[in-house]
């Protein structure tokens, strides 16, 4: 199945990440606090949120009235998923973003805990910290701190 996803870095009570990957006509998404990596030996917690409209994944801006954080949120990576595996507890996905390449695993782990793993495959990066590297968006080239100096 074609889809797209999209990963926004969001400076909220925590900075997180967003990972939302489309199933359909919406944006299957989880709060995922260290962001991706490349490095299939890293293990990272995803906590599942609400699905979200598909609009959602093209806002880079800054939330007004965030209760905590700036509010700030940029989109960190994106572009076409192919949807590998959708079963409960259980996606495979494979991405073609700028950041983020090649099958992504995430599973249920606990009630509320998922994690997301990079597949052993061509395209992993072992030993890589790909959040750390690239902190920029993709669409602007700025940085969450950008976006929240602007609001003063
Ligand atoms: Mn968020």
């Amino acid at each position: 199945m074609r889809s797209r996803f999209v990963v926004q870095l969001h400076d909220a009570t925590r900075l997180h990440y967003d990972l939302r990957i489309q199933l359909g006509d919406v944006l299957r998404s989880w709060a995922v606090p260290k962001g991706p990596s490349m490095d299939p030996a890293v293990r990272r917690l995803a906590v599942p949120v609400e699905d979200h409209e598909l609009s959602a994944g093209d806002f880079e801006g800054v939330h007004e009235g965030s209760r905590r954080g700036t509010g700030a949120v940029i989109i960190w990576d994106e572009g076409q998923a192919e949807i590998v595996r959708d079963e409960p507890g259980h996606l495979t996905a494979e991405l073609h973003g700028h950041k983020l390449t090649g099958r992504f695993g995430l599973t249920r782990t606990g009630a509320n805990r998922w994690v997301l793993v990079k597949v052993r495959d061509e395209h992993a990066r072992p030993g890589s910290d790909v959040a750390a590297e690239r902190p920029e968006s993709v669409r602007s080239g700025k940085r969450w701190q950008d976006l929240a100096g602007v609001r003063g």
